[in-house]
């Protein structure tokens, strides 16, 4: 059971829930978004429907909920959510592309690929600083100096950074540079982590694990909002699949799916989960058909001398193609393509 509060309801309203809840032998987690304190309530829902509890100053809904995650699930809240990036809306009626280098590598090579990334209709920039590589010998991203780059390519171009984190110790360093935290799908099960950025003052992108089943990936998203963040944008990514001709299988119909369980936007990654170039374009596409709020895309200016990736990077003529598709496709729809913000004028 969730308790919704109203706008207006002050601290004393949100103390009186919980003490009547946890009187009646409930627990009560109190999340504060931007705009609204839920309350949700774990206990005996038949003891807690006797409190009453529309019926106390400051609450604005009780809703009984049957599926387990309760504050992103659609019948907790029938509208879909739009997300704001840095400004950047994610959302119905629109396809937000994210798209940027799979790792920041050096200042030439991030900028050179944002602009690559606008040109292709994107209004955000996605790039590594910290990688989860499955090798240890792998490149493992810049660190602090990676998102440094980050933040001078976004004044440089006026897009707002997407960069993952991997560990609960830096949530606190990668917020400082970033606008959305993406926690990647090695890490969805990570509860610490995703405890962590449910308590940053940043939306997050949450990938869905590689083995996860949807409701998984539904409850992984319930422990960040559950901590306060109601702003958590979905990402499916592919999944493991007996099929060897792709590195994942990109689950399209997990965006439907999740859209209907979830108010939250549902993104798809097609570089990631094909991990081909040549597939990039045709699942773009399929995503976009498929209702998708928005794509994350791999692009690198030179992809034969990548650090991460390389493979399944966009280049050359394959930008105009993207762009095609971002400002084409949303229209068969009804939607629109998110427009990318200027470079706030230098003073
Ligand atoms: C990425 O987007 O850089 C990434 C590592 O993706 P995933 O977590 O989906 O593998
Ligand atoms: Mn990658």
């Amino acid at each position: 059971m969730v308790v919704v509060m109203a706008a207006e309801a002050t601290q004393q309203d949100v103390d009186a829930i919980v003490r009547l809840v946890e009187t009646a032998g409930g627990e009560a987690f109190v999340s504060r978004g931007v705009s609204r304190t839920i309350i949700g309530l774990v206990g005996d829902v038949d003891q807690f429907g006797a409190l009453n509890l529309r019926s106390y100053p400051g609450v604005s809904d009780v809703v009984r909920i049957s599926v387990p995650y309760k504050l992103v699930s659609r019948e907790h809240h029938p509208n879909r959510s739009v997300i704001r990036v840095g400004g950047v809306p994610i959302g119905p009626d629109m396809v937000t592309v994210i798209a940027g280098p799979c790792t920041v590598e050096s200042h030439e090579q991030t900028l050179t690929a944002a602009r690559m990334a606008k040109a292709a209709g994107a209004s955000l920039l996605r790039g590594g600083a910290f990688k989860p590589r499955t090798s240890p010998y792998a490149f493992q991203g810049l660190g602090e100096a990676g998102l440094r780059i980050l933040a001078d390519v976004r004044a440089e171009t006026g897009l707002p950074v997407v960069t993952e984190v991997i560990d609960p110790a830096s949530v606190d360093l990668v917020s400082s540079y970033a606008d959305m935290l993406q926690v990647g799908t090695r890490s969805m099960q990570n509860f610490t982590l995703l405890q962590a950025v449910g308590s940053a003052a940043k939306p997050v992108l949450l990938k869905r694990g590689m083995n996860a089943t949807i409701e998984e990936w539904l409850m992984a998203a319930e422990y960040i909002a559950q901590r306060g963040n109601l702003d958590i944008v979905l990402c499916e990514r592919g999944i493991r699949t007996f099929e060897t001709a792709t590195r994942n299988t990109l689950d399209i119909s997990a965006v439907p799916i999740a859209q209907r369980l979830s108010h939250l936007p549902v993104i798809v990654d097609p570089s990631h989960s094909g991990g081909r170039r040549d597939l990039v374009l045709p699942l773009s596409r399929a995503a976009i058909a498929a209702g998708a709020d928005g794509i994350i895309v791999d692009i690198h200016p030179r992809p034969a001398t990548a650090l991460c990736d390389g493979e399944q990077a966009l280049t050359g003529t394959d930008i105009a193609e993207l762009a095609a598709a971002a400002s084409v496709l949303p229209q068969v729809l009804g939607k629109s393509l998110t427009p990318a913000p200027q470079p706030a004028a230098v003073h």
